[in-house]
């Protein structure tokens, strides 16, 4: 059976040149980096060339890059960090109704901790309003934390309108960019960027590693203690390993964005094209072109997006539905709740994300399938049969 893997967005595939680069330091060269001699130098000097390859893809400088071990620790040392160090100065944060769980659930850690936090809404195209944020933001306002593109809608957010307000008012900027690194350009600098977290294992590299950019000047209070690694901030012995993957994973973003944001942007408005023009009864969520270039997120009326994921699971097709941290619960997903989606409409919705190993072939095998699933569940849902009895349709809204 053909295995088509649609789901890009979940996590990556390591790419082969990540690692063969990485497969020494598992073996001779083993070394812990703060070793003095020649096997603490060569992991060492392999921290360097990798911090610096991160560096380059964001516009940074090297001594600006901590090595962390993953996306959610990125997020959780920056907000964290910076709410602590400047709780002196203000008690408020703003962030959005949209973010991942990574920023979301570390702000309600802190309005525990007596810190006031504004969730800002999104339009229904899953942008947030540059006026709102000026409205929210007050003199006790310390930072403010919007993700660059979104998981689940791919929407791209006005990262750097934002930046640009958060430095005239001399707030911290913090941007969850795990998302959008290495899928369309990232500058720090141009977007006046003073926090930033990447996760390796979303552009092709290994799980478990991720970096945080630190402008510098920027102090944070630091939240994991120990040994003083990564200028205190991330103590534990580094994964040099997955670090070295880290690293090679970014320059072969940056060599290849170009070229793969452009095929995949070609095979993904293929599949809005065909998908919207065939399948009746369904649309296209979050914006039409302030999108990642891999992302397509439908919704189908009448159908369970599970079910829908499950179909075509068994046709060897892996993509997702609400995003993969939730795909567990029946709850809607807090993304599609606030572009303004009903609980019924949320359920129906599907995240396709293409990726460098896709294929034409594979595409077309999709579009292929979808239409005949999509068909097949509707066939036997009472939510399709009825969708235009408004009455009965309210009775089964209500039941869930
Ligand atoms: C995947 C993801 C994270 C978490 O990254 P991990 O490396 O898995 O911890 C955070 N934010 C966004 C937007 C993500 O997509």
């Amino acid at each position: 059976m053909n295995r088509v893997y649609l789901d890009h967005s979940a996590t990556t595939p390591v790419d082969p040149d990540a690692v063969k680069e990485m497969l020494p330091f598992f073996t001779e060269k083993f070394g812990n980096a703060s070793s003095l001699h020649g096997f603490g130098r060569e992991a060492k000097n392999a921290l360097e060339i990798a911090r610096n390859q991160v560096a380059q893809l964001i516009g940074a400088s090297p001594d600006e890059i901590i090595f962390t071990a993953g996306g959610t620790e990125s997020d959780n040392i920056a907000i964290k960090g910076a709410a602590l160090k400047n709780r002196s100065k203000g008690n408020h944060i703003i962030t959005t109704k949209i973010e991942h769980p990574a920023v979301l659930e570390t702000s309600r850690w802190l309005e525990k901790q007596g810190f006031a936090a504004t969730y800002l809404p999104v339009q229904s195209d899953g942008i947030v309003s540059i006026d709102a944020l000026r409205s929210a933001i007050t003199d006790k306002t310390i930072l403010v934390s919007i993700m660059h593109a979104n998981n689940e809608i791919g929407t791209i957010q006005p990262i750097g309108e934002i930046g640009k307000i958060c430095r005239e008012k001399g707030i911290l900027f913090h941007t969850d960019a795990v998302q959008s690194v290495g899928k369309i350009p990232v500058d720090v600098r141009k977007m006046n960027i003073d926090l930033l977290a990447l996760s390796s294992h979303k552009i092709y590299g290994p799980k478990g590693i991720g970096a945080l950019y630190v402008r510098k000047g920027v102090m944070l209070e630091p939240i994991i203690h120990g040994g003083g690694h990564e200028k205190g901030l991330r103590s534990s012995t580094e994964n040099v390993p997955g670090i070295v993957g880290l690293g090679k994973a970014c320059e072969l973003a940056k060599a290849r964005l170009g070229e793969d944001s452009a095929r995949l942007k070609g095979m993904r408005d293929k599949i809005i094209k065909i998908v919207l023009s065939t399948i009746e009864e369904s649309y296209l969520n979050g914006h039409a072109e302030k999108r990642l270039p891999h992302n397509a997120h439908f919704r189908f009326t009448g159908i369970e997006g599970e079910s829908l994921l499950l179909k075509l699971d068994e046709k060897g097709i892996a993509v997702s539905t609400g995003s993969a941290c939730s795909s567990k619960s029946l709850e809607p997903s807090h993304v599609l709740t606030s572009i303004g989606l009903n609980p019924v409409d949320s359920h129906g919705s599907l995240r396709v994300t293409l990726g460098r190993e896709n294929t034409d072939e594979e595409v077309d095998y999709f579009l292929q399938i979808l239409p005949e699933v999509v068909k097949e569940l509707r066939a036997m849902s009472p939510l399709w049969e009825h969708r235009k009895d408004a009455d009965k349709w309210k009775k089964m809204m209500e039941k869930r």
